[in-house]
């Protein structure tokens, strides 16, 4: 039987943190249909007005910093400090695609190239209606968001559903919304466990899905898309590979290496997993590496996993990795549900669970490699393909590995730099996903371009 509602509960304690409705598909086909008509009344506002509304929202959100960064710390158990940094981040978002809507999306002249016919064309980025955002519980402020501000910046309405880990936190995201915008209800979030966000994504009038989660969700969402022709963003799952070059400067590698792998206990969708050191540099890399990694706490400097779930996973990979590689920090005895110590292993099988499947959580394997070229070869062995890091002190070769990296981004010299950017577009390849938030791609992600030519 549904239940009604359900509770949130503290990953670290157990408490409760807040009760929300359970909302099945008649709760859910009413926003949506509210959501339809706010559409409407939104993209009748203009860029201009649009742009206004979203600053003002943006300034709700900074103004509400430190009750949201209180409220995603209760639902996910990570460090306040941690939990403002994404909300900052979110808020840097919402203001680049205040201001660059107009920009990206508004009509603007074509030349045709058409010889001999003396047409006239314009081209612009109409919004699509109602777009539906399902969001992860990992930062359940800053990804979400990177699909919601680019989706409103368009001219959309959103219908969010949260994750039922962390709908407190997407709840007020909304209510804070009303604040900016209090006429229509242009963006809501809906709650629920299981049918929630189906029906969302199986109701005909959303004309757009924004999904962030794991590759499995992706594909079962795309099924229930499938019935409608609803196009779909998917934001999948990685396994993200650290190359360590020859030359590459050890001490900021490793401090690197440290925070992709550890920060947020390593539930980072582009979080390090994967590490491949050239041999020239192993030593040193991993000395660097062990000592930092031996002062670091779980519970102190990242906090509990939050889906009581995963942590069976990252145990299964630390134990095959445990059996078939060679432990450098940890291992079996790291997990203390629902904290994980950090935990390094050597010459884990490339075929192993630990190095083919996402772990998400703060574990990774390191692999010797004779060059980076053969760096490079088992980085792009990964069904995965989100982000990466490239560490040389040489330019143009980092440049080059980033280019040839099988990624959708990739960070030279420091870690995970790409997804706070902006202007830049998030996404990836294979299991990561398609399509691209973030960025002037991230805002034609949610409009259809309409084309207009005229005779003269
Ligand atoms: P998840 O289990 O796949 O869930 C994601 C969202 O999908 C949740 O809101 C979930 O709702 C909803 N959902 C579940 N089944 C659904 C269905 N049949 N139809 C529609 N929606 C459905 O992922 P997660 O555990 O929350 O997040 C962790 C994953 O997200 C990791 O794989 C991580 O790498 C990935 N991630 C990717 C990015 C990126 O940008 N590429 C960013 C962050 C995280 P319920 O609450 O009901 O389960």
């Amino acid at each position: 039987m549904t239940t009604l509602s359900f509770d949130s509960l503290n990953p670290a304690t157990g408490g409760i943190v807040g009760s929300h409705p359970n909302q099945g598909p008649d709760a859910v086909h009413e926003a949506v249909g509210r959501a339809d008509e706010a559409a409407v009344w939104w993209a009748g506002l203009g860029h201009g007005e649009r742009r206004r509304r979203l600053l003002d929202y943006k300034a709700v959100v900074t103004r509400h910093l430190r009750e949201l960064a209180a409220l995603v710390h209760e639902e996910t158990g990570k460090p306040v400090g941690d939990a403002t940094l994404e909300i900052v981040l979110a808020i840097t978002h919402i203001d680049w695609a205040a201001r660059n809507a107009q920009k990206v999306l508004g009509r603007r002249r074509v030349n045709t190239g058409m010889i001999g016919l003396n047409l006239a064309a314009t081209l612009e980025y109409l919004p699509l209606g109602v777009v539906a955002v399902i969001g992860p519980w990992n930062y359940p402020v800053f990804t979400p968001m990177g699909s919601i501000a680019y989706a409103l910046a368009a001219g959309n309405a959103v219908v969010f559903k949260p994750s039922e880990l962390t709908p407190g936190v997407g709840v007020r995201l909304a209510e804070l919304f009303t604040e900016a915008v209090p006429e229509h209800p242009v963006f809501q979030t809906v709650t629920g466990l299981g049918e929630t966000g189906a029906a969302l994504a199986g109701d005909p009038r959303v004309r757009k899905v924004a999904f962030t989660g794991s590759t499995a969700t992706a594909k079962r969402v795309m099924a229930a898309c499938a019935e409608n022709l609803t196009p779909i963003v998917a934001e999948c799952g990685g396994k993200d590979a650290f190359i360590v070059d020859a030359d590459a400067d050890v001490a900021r590698a490793a401090d690197a290496c440290l925070w992709g792998a550890m920060s947020n206990a390593g539930q980072t969708c582009v979080g390090v997993e994967r590490v491949y050191v050239v041999d020239a540099v192993y030593e040193s890399f991993m000395r660097e590496l062990s000592d930092r990694v031996a002062k670091v706490r779980a519970g102190e400097d990242y906090g509990p996993i939050t889906m009581p779930g995963q942590v069976d996973i990252i145990k299964r990979h630390i134990d095959d990795a445990a059996k078939s590689g060679k432990v450098v920090t940890g291992g079996p005895g790291s997990v203390r549900a629902p904290y994980v110590d950090p935990v390094i292993v050597e010459d884990v099988p490339e075929d192993s669970p630990a190095v083919r499947e996402e772990t998400f959580g703060p574990t990774i394997t390191v692999r010797r490699t004779r060059d980076a070229q053969e760096a490079l070869q088992l980085a792009n062995a990964s069904a995965y393909g989100l982000g990466g890091t490239v560490f040389s002190k040489n330019v143009r070769r980092a440049m080059e590995l980033a280019r040839m990296m099988r990624s959708g981004m990739t960070a030279i010299n420091s870690v995970i730099s790409f997804a706070g950017v902006p202007a830049l577009p998030f996404g990836g390849v294979g299991d990561s996903g398609f399509g691209r938030i973030h960025g002037a791609d991230g805002l034609r992600e949610f409009a259809r371009p309409k084309a207009i030519s005229r005779q003269r």
